[in-house]
């Protein structure tokens, strides 16, 4: 199993931004982190240490977004204390003793409100 939500995270930045995804276990709906855009993404570089710099600045702003990213998805992700298992908020139900994924609530037969209502 997966321990951090960092390692939920999935790239999908272009040279233009950064954004990251991560998929509900329990509906698969996809949900995306806020487009954060690369401060030199309309600059071509002019020489080969302009390059170099870029290339840094690109590596360490792409660092930042995935630590924002990750800061994001904990407020929409919640790990199911039963299965383990990452949901989004429609998929969390706050039951009786114990909130759990829709999933386990069904196979226990517990009756739950979802935290995304
Ligand atoms: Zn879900
Ligand atoms: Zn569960």
């Amino acid at each position: 199993m997966k321990q951090n939500i960092d390692e939920y995270l999935e790239d999908c930045s272009t040279q233009k931004g950064f954004q990251y995804q991560i998929r509900c276990e329990s509906c698969g709906k996809i949900w995306k982190s806020k487009l954060s855009l690369f401060s030199q993404a309309c600059i071509t570089p002019s020489t080969e240490g302009k390059r170099i710099i870029y290339q840094t600045l690109y590596q360490r702003e792409k660092a930042e977004a995935l630590s924002l990213a990750a800061k994001e998805a904990k407020e929409v992700f919640s790990r199911c204390p039963i299965c383990g298992h990452l949901v989004c908020d429609n998929c969390f139900m706050i039951c009786e003793e114990i909130e759990m994924c829709r999933d386990c609530a069904a196979r226990l037969n517990e009756a739950g409100t979802p935290v995304g209502m």
